[in-house]
């Protein structure tokens, strides 16, 4: 069996701060979002959060695309 070396918990992803392909820690969060000008006070959406391991930079989107 081959030996290759995997990270588990991270991803190869274009990071634009070091613009580059560097590994990231992938993790979703769900946040709360406060919409003043609807009724609806709190709004929790999931977001996919990825950080670059190679300097930090958090990358938040949104994966609910309504
Ligand atoms: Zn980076």
């Amino acid at each position: 069996m081959a030996t290759q070396p995997t990270d588990s918990d991270s991803i190869r992803e274009q990071c634009p701060s070091c613009g580059g392909n560097t590994p990231h820690e992938v993790r979703v969060e769900i946040r709360t979002e406060s919409r003043k000008d609807e009724n609806v006070a709190f709004s929790r959406e999931p977001y996919r959060i990825a950080v670059c391991e190679e300097c930090g930079a958090e990358t938040a989107t949104r994966m609910n695309n309504a």
